[in-house]
């Protein structure tokens, strides 16, 4: 696919480079009744100066949503705060953010990534969660994540369900076929259903969705939909005007290659160019 194509492509999921475009952004959604979890672009950092970056950006990012009044949270890679160099760098790095967050009312969320990283990011978020105001990530695609599920919500976290956007090879424990990876999504959501008070439903399957919310009505839980922004961005405005707790997650930044490279793949190229031009994803 031409370059061009694909930077095009990655404008619609992407709020702009900079974070002002984020903000400015998500001023717009929020008017939607709709939250955000705004990302900055960016992960596998080995090196210490990104690292640092990334950092006082989320810094700033968490003042600046305080400052103008966002209706929104934080969601950070690991790998971008550290932990392509060491585990304890990376949660040095989550402890400070996870507090100025705090002090901000700020939410932050940790992204799930590879199948090598998720035993570090659980056993962090673990560690730290009972001091911080944060969730984590966790994907219905891998075959030990009820495991994770269970162990997560036992101890208070609070937890983002996906499906998973990485890549695997055989033997690294994953689900295969799309519908085994639903069916355990959506054992795992009555588990979250059943034991957690707040949690996040994170997909554009509208089966599931609106599944969760016919269990809701029994169920009364303090449920969030997200979903990726320029996606289905009109389902989510419906379902925010149904009275429902909606958040789009919102990147900034130049780094939208690997990003962009996830979404192309869930979708298949040819099949993601049709529904980026038949549908309008404007809110
Ligand atoms: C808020 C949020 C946060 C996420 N955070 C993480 C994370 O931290 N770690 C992680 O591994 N993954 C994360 N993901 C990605 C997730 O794992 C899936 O890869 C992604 O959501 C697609 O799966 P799905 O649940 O929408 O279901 P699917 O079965 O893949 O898709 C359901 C339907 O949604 C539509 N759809 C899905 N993807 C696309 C697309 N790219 N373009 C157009 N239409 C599409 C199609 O109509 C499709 O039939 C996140 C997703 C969301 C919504």
């Amino acid at each position: 696919m031409p370059y061009s194509l694909e930077r095009w492509l990655a404008g619609r999921w992407i709020a702009g480079p900079s974070m002002t475009d984020a903000l400015e952004r998500a001023v717009g959604i929020n008017k939607r009744g709709i939250s955000v979890l705004i990302n900055y672009l960016g992960e596998d950092f080995t090196r210490k100066v990104d690292v640092d970056d990334s950092v006082e950006t989320d810094l700033r990012l968490i003042t600046e949503i305080r400052r103008s009044r966002l209706k929104g949270d934080i969601s950070v890679k690991p790998t971008q705060i550290g932990l392509c160099i060491s585990q304890k760098l990376f949660k040095e790095n989550y402890v400070k953010i996870a507090e100025h967050a705090k002090m901000n009312g700020v939410f932050v969320w940790l992204d799930m990534e590879g199948p090598h990283d998720v035993e570090r990011i659980i056993d962090t978020y673990l560690e730290v969660q009972k001091h911080i105001t944060g969730g984590i990530c966790i994907q219905s695609y891998l075959k030990r994540s009820m495991d994770d599920l269970k162990r997560i919500v036992k101890a208070g976290g609070i937890v983002r369900l996906v499906k998973g956007a990485y890549g695997f090879k055989k033997g690294e424990g994953m689900i295969e076929g799309r519908g085994l990876i639903s069916l355990n999504y959506m054992e795992m959501m009555k588990y979250l259903f059943a034991e957690s008070e707040r949690f996040t439903i994170a997909t554009h399957d509208r089966y599931i969705v609106e599944k969760a919310i016919m269990l809701n009505k029994t169920a009364h839980r303090k449920v969030t939909y997200a979903m990726l922004n320029g996606i289905e961005n009109q389902y989510a405005k419906r379902l925010a005007a149904r009275g429902e707790s909606v958040a789009l997650y919102l990147p900034f930044g130049t780094r939208w290659v690997g990003y962009s490279y996830r979404r192309m793949k869930e979708i298949g190229h040819i099949r993601l160019i049709l529904h980026s031009l038949l549908k309008s994803q404007e809110l």
